[in-house]
């Protein structure tokens, strides 16, 4: 595994020679990796419904990578997802925008699991941005 620190020194050498194409990598790259993690939860477990949504937001605090509470799915196909303590904006330091992208990766993921429609994600609240928690905004692709 990756350390922390290695991580977000990857993402800011990213940002310095992509610019705003490093955000859409570690988003992508992170909508395709929660995909492996909730397959061989469902499959190893044999979870589903709200215990594998416990158990996600369990596994993910466990290996580290913040608190996650994944919110009611709402009537508009939206659904918002709070990360405490996340890991690339705890190592990241300060920002004007929101670090988190490959978390965000696997807020639009872990969306388009439940929902089964194709979802992308948004974050509205950064650590790294002075907020006290890291949230997403979950929503259908129109
Ligand atoms: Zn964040």
């Amino acid at each position: 595994m990756l350390s922390t620190k290695t991580f977000v020194r990857i993402q800011k050498e990213a940002e310095n020679i992509l610019g705003d194409g490093a955000a859409v990598i570690f988003y992508e790259a992170g909508k395709k990796a929660v995909q492996v993690s909730v397959k061989r939860i469902e499959e190893e477990w044999k979870l589903e419904g709200i215990e594998l949504v416990r158990c996600l937001e369990e596994f993910y605090a466990e290996v580290g990578f913040g608190r996650f509470t994944i919110g009611e799915a709402k009537a508009e196909g939206e659904l918002v997802i709070k990360v405490e303590n996340s890991f690339i904006a705890r190592e990241y330091g300060k920002s004007d925008v929101p670090v988190c992208h490959f978390l965000r990766g696997y807020c639009a993921g872990i969306g388009e699991r439940f929902s089964g429609r194709e979802m992308d994600a948004e974050e509205l609240k950064c650590v790294a941005c002075g907020d006290e928690h890291c949230e997403f905004l979950v929503k259908t692709v129109e």
